[in-house]
C-alpha cells in the first residue's frame, strides 16, 4: 500500500465515518423532534398537563397560560366543501397542528388540541376537554361556507360577555395576516363556545368556497401566517411581552404581576350542569325590594343581593329581611363610585364600611363584592382581593335599569343564558319599573328549561361569608 493509497483510503474513511456521524446525528435529531413534538400531542390529548420537553417552562415564577386549539369538525362530519371539493376538516386539522407545533416555542403559552387526527369530537366533548383541563382559553379554528363563491372575508365569532376581547385580538390579527376582508366579530349562539367555563372564541379564517381565498388558505404560507396570527392574538390577548435576554430578572416582579390577573367570575362552571344565579345590585329599597323577596319566597329561591353600604344604613331591615329569608348578600361599595376614579385609600374605604355596616345590621360579613359598572382597575382589583373578598361580576345583562320592556328583557336573558350564568337585576327604585315583571317571566322559562336557582357561592363554590363556616 502506497503513501498515496494509505491516505486516500485514510480520507476515504474518514469521510464515510463523518457521513455516517451526519447522518446519526440527523436522524437522531430529526427522531427526537419528530416523537416529542408526537407525545406532546398526545399527552396534551390525554389531558397531561405536565410540559415534558423543557424548552416550553415558563421563566420561573410564571405560570403559562393554558390554550386549547379546537380543529373544527372531523370523521363523519367533513365540514364545508370548499371550491376545490376538499373539506373544511382537513384543513382545520392542518392549521390546528400548525399552531400547536408553533406555540412550542412559546413559554408563557402551554397549548392542547381537542383533536390531532381525522376523527370527529362532539362539540360537549371539546368544551369539556377545555373545561376538565382549566384551559385559560379555547380558541376554535374554521373555514366559512357560503352558496355564492364570491362572498369572501374572516370573522370570529365570541358567544360570552368574557369573550368579546379575546374574539377582538383575534380577527386583528387574522385580517392583518390573511389580508381578507373584515367581516368583523360576532355574537353567536354556538355549542362549543357555550358549554366552555373560559373566554373561547371562534375564528372563521376565510371562505373556503371562495377559490382565491381557499387556495391561500391550504399553502403552506397562508397556513403559516394564520397560525403565527393565533399566537399573536394570545400574546396580545394575555398581555405576554416579547422577553429579551436579561430583562426577565430585571422587570420579574412586574411580569409576574401581569402573568396573575386577579380572577374575576364572571359565571359558573357550565359543567356543574344547568344552574344559574340571580343577582340584585344597588339596594336594598323599601320598594322593590320587597315585592323581589315576596316573587323569591313564592318560588322557593335564594338569590345574591348586592347592596351599597348606604342603602343597607337606611334600610336596615330589608338587609335583615335578605339575610333571614336565606338570601346571600354581598358588597357593592358604599355609595357607587367609580373605582377607578378612586384613591386606593378612597377605594379601602367605601369596601370597608359597607362590610362593617352589613355586619352590624345582620351578623353577615360578606366574602363577595361587586364593583359598581362592573369596572376594576389592576390595583384595586389587587385591594379587594387583599381584603379577602372574591370578585364576582355577571354573564347575562338584563339592562333593567334602562328602562327596557320585559320583552326586551327576555330576549337578553334568552340571549345571554347558559349554564353557570349569573344574571344582573337591580332592586333600588328610580330603575326600571320591569324588574319585578322580568324576574317573574325569568323564573318561569329559565325553571321550564331545566335552570336551577342558586346562590353566587353555591354557584362559585366559595364560602358565603367571611365570618368563618356558615
Ligand atoms: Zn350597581
Amino acid at each position: 500500500m502506497t503513501t498515496l493509497t494509505k491516505r486516500r483510503a485514510i480520507a476515504r474513511g474518514s469521510l464515510i465515518v463523518l457521513l455516517l456521524l451526519i447522518f446519526w446525528i440527523g436522524s437522531a435529531i430529526g427522531w427526537s423532534f419528530h416523537s416529542s413534538s408526537r407525545e406532546n400531542v398526545q399527552e396534551k390529548l390525554a389531558g397531561g398537563s405536565s410540559s415534558s420537553n423543557g424548552l416550553t417552562e415558563p421563566p420561573p415564577g410564571m405560570r403559562a397560560y393554558k390554550v386549547v386549539i379546537d380543529a373544527g369538525h372531523g370523521g363523519h362530519d367533513p365540514g364545508a366543501t370548499g371550491a376545490s371539493g376538499d373539506y373544511e376538516r382537513d384543513y382545520t386539522l392542518s392549521l390546528a397542528r400548525k399552531v400547536f407545533e408553533r406555540l412550542q416555542d412559546e413559554p408563557m403559552l402551554e397549548p392542547m388540541l381537542t383533536r390531532s387526527d381525522d376523527t370527529f369530537i362532539e362539540l360537549e366533548d371539546r368544551a369539556a376537554i377545555a373545561n376538565e383541563w382549566g384551559a385559560d382559553a379555547l380558541i376554535s379554528i374554521h373555514g366559512n361556507t357560503y352558496e355564492d363563491s364570491s362572498v369572501e372575508g374572516t370573522e370570529t365569532l365570541y358567544m360570552n360577555k368574557n369573550s368579546v376581547q379575546l374574539a377582538e385580538s383575534m380577527q386583528h390579527e387574522m385580517v392583518k395576516a390573511m389580508g381578507f376582508r373584515d367581516r368583523g366579530v360576532k355574537k353567536q349562539q354556538l355549542k362549543v363556545l357555550s358549554l366552555t367555563d373560559m373566554p373561547s372564541a371562534l375564528i372563521e379564517i376565510g371562505y373556503l368556497t371562495n377559490g382565491e381565498q381557499e387556495s391561500r388558505m391550504r399553502s403552506s404560507e397562508g397556513q403559516a401566517a394564520a397560525a403565527e396570527a393565533i399566537v399573536d392574538g394570545l400574546k396580545q390577548y394575555f398581555d405576554i411581552k416579547e422577553q429579551q435576554a436579561g430583562e426577565n430578572s430585571r422587570e420579574t416582579g412586574k411580569t409576574e404581576k401581569e402573568a396573575s390577573p386577579i380572577k374575576i367570575y364572571y359565571n359558573g362552571a357550565a359543567s356543574d350542569g344547568k344552574q344559574t344565579a340571580l343577582t340584585f345590585d344597588d339596594g336594598p329599597d323599601d320598594v322593590v325590594t320587597p315585592e323581589i323577596l315576596d316573587v323569591l319566597k313564592e318560588n322557593h329561591i335564594k338569590a345574591t343581593f348586592f347592596m351599597l353600604g348606604s342603602q343597607a344604613a337606611a334600610h336596615p331591615e330589608m338587609v335583615k329581611r335578605i339575610v333571614d329569608e336565606g338570601h346571600a348578600i354581598g358588597n357593592h361599595s358604599w355609595s357607587h363610585p367609580r373605582f377607578e376614579e378612586l384613591s386606593l385609600d378612597e377605594a379601602r374605604e367605601q369596601i370597608n364600611d359597607t362590610q362593617v355596616e352589613l355586619e352590624e345590621i345582620a351578623g353577615v360579613r360578606p366574602s363577595l363584592f361587586r364593583p359598581p359598572y362592573g369596572a376594576l382597575d389592576e390595583e384595586n382589583a389587587e385591594l379587594v382581593h387583599d381584603m379577602g373578598l372574591w370578585i364576582v361580576n355577571w354573564s347575562v345583562d338584563t339592562m333593567d335599569w334602562s328602562g327596557l320592556s320585559t320583552p326586551d328583557i327576555m330576549d337578553l336573558v334568552r340571549d345571554e343564558i347558559w349554564p353557570g350564568g349569573i344574571i344582573l337585576q337591580h332592586s333600588s327604585s328610580g330603575g326600571g319599573s320591569n324588574t319585578v315583571e322580568a324576574l317573574k317571566q325569568i323564573i318561569t322559562e329559565l325553571g321550564e328549561e331545566g335552570y336551577a336557582f342558586v346562590t353566587v357561592p353555591e354557584l362559585l363554590h366559595l364560602p358565603d361569608s367571611q365570618n368563618g363556616d356558615l
